[in-house]
């Protein structure tokens, strides 16, 4: 079940024509989501005009499912960062982000695109435990950002502390990507089947290209890149409601229900329920969603639902750079962890600069092919085989993913067979709905 969001509810993007052929370009961008349109956006202002191929239509991912809070705030790093990495690579981490907000502003301002976008502030908020925030707000002042631990809240219900972030902002992705899209190659029902080296076979045609980025979300080539052993996939769900407390800034929990809090369109969009893909059997997130809704929103109208899912790495850090050795023409922009408005607006920067010229200074941090291996990510790293074989493992009647073959588990929210090791989501007669799998699963219960 792919429920329509708020955002298509109020945009329609424009349509492109499916591939044709066989056609030869400089850049090919496959994925026409928020990290493969603002990629081709910048390309294009660099002179370069890159072909964006999409399975279905544009947003059709997760993009269109978002909350889109454009934040440099991704819910508490900054301290485990520096704890991990050291200043230098928190540092990276926060600088570019940082500048991926002004971007937005600094694009929208030029272009006048009329997008909802918002400047506001992001908090984290704890109605229990104040110390962990106040922990965070010194790594991340340490780090340049304009942070303060405080006590005070808009919002309706106590807190015992709040962190907080200025200079962030909010927008309607759809109004903001209809505009970005608008001058771009693209062609839309086109999935892609296969890559090998500089070639693409896609439905209707190959291309061939000299530079190729997967901006498909789960970058779906398993050999070489692996991304498939260093990744998970997290699912959240969001309700819209109508008649609640509106807020003026964003904000999320950071005890264990895990809000998300945001205005758009005059609704409050409440987010939370995450888990991992294919590990929700009993359901029930939308119903804990409402009962939240009902408790600290009396009166208010649900008016939408929506899920969406995201990568996210052992480290947790995006991995935008080069796909694999191997392939030094190849690029990838995966393993958002839930914060692709900034995290795909560094991607669009990395990338293009590494195919036109002008990386940015912090680029280093998101690297591919930078060391998983340390101590630190050993224990993720063995806990995601060992989650792997152990569906790989499982024999039910269940259906089979057709990424790599692990059992499928029943998710009745979404009503989708979804896969525990990476991912893959199928609906009820065996439809591909989300990869990295690329083709339909038989069903036989
Ligand atoms: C509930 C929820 C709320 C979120 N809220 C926020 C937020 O407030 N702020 C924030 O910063 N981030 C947020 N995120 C994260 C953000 O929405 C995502 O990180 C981002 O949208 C991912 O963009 P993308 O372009 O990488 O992927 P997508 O939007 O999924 O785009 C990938 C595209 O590739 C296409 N594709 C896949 N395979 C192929 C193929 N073989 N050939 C051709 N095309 C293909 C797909 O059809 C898709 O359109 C949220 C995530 C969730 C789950």
């Amino acid at each position: 079940m792919n429920t329509k969001t708020i955002w298509s509810d109020t945009v329609k993007m424009p349509a492109f024509p499916p591939l044709s052929g066989d056609v030869r370009v400089h850049t090919a961008i496959i994925g026409g989501g928020i990290a493969g349109l603002l990629t081709a956006w910048f390309l294009k202002q660099q002179g370069i005009s890159a072909l964006v191929l999409e399975a279905d239509r544009l947003c059709a991912g997760q993009t269109g499912r978002t909350t889109a809070k454009i934040t440099s705030q991704h819910d508490l790093i900054y301290a485990d960062l520096i704890n991990r990495l050291g200043e230098d690579s928190a540092g990276q981490y926060a600088q570019a982000n940082e500048a991926a907000v002004a971007e937005y502003a600094r694009i929208i301002d030029r272009g006048r695109i009329r997008c909802d976008f918002t400047p506001c502030e992001a908090y984290l908020y704890s109605r229990t435990e104040a110390s962990v925030l106040m922990q965070e707000a010194e790594a991340a002042r340490k780090l340049g950002i304009a942070a303060a631990f405080t006590r005070d809240s808009e919002l309706p219900f106590p807190i015992a502390g709040a962190l907080r972030f200025s200079g962030q902002a909010r927008f309607h992705p759809l109004k903001f990507l209809r505009a970005v899209a608008e001058d771009l190659d693209v062609r839309e029902h086109t999935r892609v089947l296969a890559v090998e080296d500089d070639r693409i076979q896609a439905e209707g045609g190959t291309v061939t290209a000299e530079h190729i980025v997967f901006a498909c979300h789960y970058p779906f080539v398993n050999v070489p890149g692996w991304y498939f052993a260093r990744m998970h996939q997290e699912r959240s769900y969001v309700l819209a409601l109508q008649s609640a407390w509106l807020p003026r800034q964003v904000h999320l929990g950071v005890d264990g229900d895990g809000l998300s809090l945001r205005e758009a369109e005059g609704l409050l969009l409440l987010g939370g329920g995450s888990h991992r893909t294919g590990e929700n059997p009993e359901g029930g997130r939308y119903e804990a969603l409402r009962a939240a809704a009902r408790t600290l929103f009396p009166g208010s109208r649900e008016v939408g639902c929506w899920s969406a899912q995201d990568c996210v790495t052992v480290d947790r850090i995006p991995c935008i750079g080069s796909y694999a050795r191997s392939q030094p023409r190849w690029y990838v922009a995966t393993g958002f962890a839930k914060w692709g408005m900034t995290s795909a607006m560094v991607s669009a920067r990395i990338l293009s600069g590494m195919i036109a010229g002008g990386v940015p200074d912090w680029a280093e941090v998101f690297s591919p092919q930078r060391p998983v291996l340390s101590q630190d990510n050993m224990k993720p790293l063995m806990d995601e085989a060992g989650h792997a074989l152990r569906n790989l493992a499982r024999v039910t009647p269940a259906p089979r993913c057709t990424h790599l073959g692990c059992e499928t588990v029943w998710n009745p929210d979404t009503e989708s067979w979804d896969c525990p090791c990476h991912g893959s989501r199928f609906d009820r007669k065996g439809r591909l709905l989300d990869g990295p799998a690329q083709k339909k699963c038989d069903i036989k219960v």
